[in-house]
């Protein structure tokens, strides 16, 4: 497989593991030299255009010259400072802005390394808050995603998640069956009581609920109806179990909203940002709180919040943070996600016809095409370089998750004719786009 890939590294290939590989013939890599706007360019020159904006993180494009500017500017002032009795302008200024954007009920952020880490200081805050040593324990609804440390990797979905590899080591959660009812389909309420008999069942053993609201990223790439999170939010408060909303991918735009609890309106009692919130720069996260939720954290025995990482709220990344958020809301960005969702409604639903292909659906800037069976990872990457696109699916899920503030229409349609093309390709039928 590697000897038609001129972007191929040996060093790399026998030395380095790359997100769930094996290092006993890995799948391919190919080296990428530079990345510019929606374009990512190979070693060897091949250039492709991007079609997953690095697992949902970079919104602007690569090598923005705002967030570029932002980056410098810190590092000439500092790039790390502790946070244990130290301040900075950058974390203040976040701070301010994203309690603008958050719910607002939300008013106590703490900066987290990485998505995984804020799931964990979520859980750990949720634990906390109960103060109660037989309400340790959470729900989550199945095909959810939730990180790879070991808490989150517990409430990820039991069968696609890594329970299997890691078995009796994970603490054993409660899960609700998932979602049925899509996004834009009439609410069925018997969508629900899966979730209503586990939270009534265990109530008194439960600190708190997490799930990504609206939208399942890499747990399956599903969109369901906000009403269920209403639903949830009622029962919450009648069961005093604390509400935990993962909007690590889903935040900053993504979703057509800036968060997707917009789309129920109803607010969580725990919230976690992630990925997008440096435009895709540096590593970074936050978990955000109500003044509820924090008081009885101070309230608790321990009194104080149990977690405080060595970089946490790494000016870098709350410089970064804080351009990309200003550069966002900046610009028109909804209309642009909603541009973007036409053409992707369009140009993918050719594929809804196709005897192997389950379902195709788009909300906001995310199209989805899922097979009736898994794909062929090593093929559909080398047939993408073929094409000149960067797509990359997980199990039955092929998907589009575009750079959404630096594709073109022309770059969107051309993401969605290769996309076409290869399921076609790879299944045995021809098809041609339209021009
Ligand atoms: C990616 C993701 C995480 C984990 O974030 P990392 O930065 O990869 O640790 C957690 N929750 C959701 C919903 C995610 O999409």
């Amino acid at each position: 497989m590697q000897h038609d890939n001129p972007n191929f590294d040996e060093f790399d290939h026998i030395h380095l593991w790359h997100p769930y590989t094996s290092t006993h013939n890995p799948l391919p890599t190919y080296k990428v030299d530079h990345a510019e706007g929606a374009v990512i360019t190979l070693a060897d020159g091949t250039e492709l255009i991007d079609g997953m904006s690095s697992w949902w993180c970079v919104i602007h494009g690569y090598n923005n010259p705002t967030l570029n500017e932002a980056a410098r500017q810190q590092l000439d002032k500092m790039s790390h400072i502790m946070f244990g009795g130290l301040t900075h302008e950058p974390a203040i200024e976040l701070g301010r802005m994203l309690l603008k954007v958050l719910p607002p009920s939300m008013q106590h952020i703490f900066y987290a390394d990485s998505g995984s880490v804020a799931t964990e200081v979520a859980l750990k805050m949720a634990v906390q808050a109960q103060n109660n040593p037989r309400r340790t324990n959470f729900a989550t609804i199945r095909r959810g995603y939730h990180g790879d440390t070991w808490n989150a990797m517990s409430v990820c979905d039991p069968v696609t998640g890594m329970h299997s590899a890691f078995g009796p080591a994970l603490p054993v959660r409660f899960f609700a069956d998932e979602p049925r009812c899509t996004f834009d389909s009439e609410w069925e309420p018997s969508d629900f009581e899966s979730m209503r008999r586990l939270l009534e069942e265990n109530a008194e053993t439960l600190a708190g609920v997490i799930l990504e609201p609206v939208v399942q990223g890499a747990g399956g790439m599903r969109f369901y109806h906000p009403q269920y999170l209403r639903e949830l939010r009622t029962l919450c408060d009648k069961l005093g179990i604390l509400l935990i909303f993962d909007e690590i991918a889903t935040g900053f735009g993504r979703t057509g909203r800036l968060f997707a609890w917009e789309h129920a309106g109803v607010e969580p009692d725990i919230m976690l940002i992630g990925k997008a919130i440096t435009g895709g720069y540096m590593t970074f996260a936050a978990v955000a709180t109500t003044a509820k939720v924090a008081d009885m954290i101070a309230n608790s025995d321990a009194h104080v919040m149990m977690h405080g990482p060595t970089f946490m709220a790494n000016p870098l990344a709350c410089a970064v943070g804080l351009a990309s958020l200003r550069l966002l809301l900046s610009q028109p960005w909804q209309k642009r996600v909603a541009e973007i969702e036409a053409i992707m409604r369009r140009r993918l639903k050719p594929a809804a016809s196709w005897p192997f292909v389950h379902d195709v659906r788009v909300l906001g800037a995310i199209g989805v095409v899922e097979l009736d069976h898994d794909v062929d990872l090593a093929e559909f990457q080398r047939l993408c370089v073929r094409e000149g696109v960067w797509i990359r699916p997980f199990g039955r899920n092929a998907y589009i998750m575009p750079p959404f503030l630096a594709v073109s229409d022309s770059q969107v349609e051309r993401l969605c004719d290769a996309l076409l093309s290869i399921i076609a390709e790879t299944n045995g039928i021809s098809y041609t786009p339209d021009a």
